[in-house]
């Protein structure tokens, strides 16, 4: 398997809209895209930096995983994401290699890329995101 770069950095935020006082107003970075994930009872807001980006993560429902973090942890880093080239072949050789998948299969995640997270028992307390784009 081949990691490009890191993709992004996902943070759970209580609102974007507060969020982007920090992250749009202060540090002067682009909105660049916002999108409701339905089926993740969450809404994410993307921030370009360079070559990666900071993805906001607003719950849209205590009982979706950005709602129960928050609640259990507040607000903070909630993953970091790797661009991959393959990811079914990401996959397929990190469980080879004894690494514990959270998702066994990639599913749809935001921008229409497919991405699959690893268990963080595995990856030193990071929830560790895979991404093919
Ligand atoms: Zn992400």
């Amino acid at each position: 398997m081949k990691v490009i770069k890191i993709d992004h950095l996902g943070i759970a935020v209580n609102s974007i809209n507060k969020g982007k006082k920090f992250w749009g107003d202060r540090l002067g970075l682009w909105l660049e895209d916002s999108e409701v994930m339905a089926d993740e009872k969450l809404i994410t807001a993307f921030f370009p930096i360079g070559e990666s980006e900071i993805e906001l993560l607003e719950s849209t429902d205590p009982d979706g995983p950005i709602g129960k973090y928050l609640e259990k942890r507040g607000e903070g880093i909630h993953h970091v994401a790797f661009l991959v080239e393959n990811i079914e072949e990401a996959l397929a050789e990190l469980k080879e290699k004894g690494i514990r998948l959270v998702d066994e299969k990639p599913r749809k995640g935001a921008g229409g890329a497919k991405i699959a997270f690893l268990h963080p028992k595995s990856t030193n307390g990071v929830l560790v995101e895979l991404c093919e784009r």
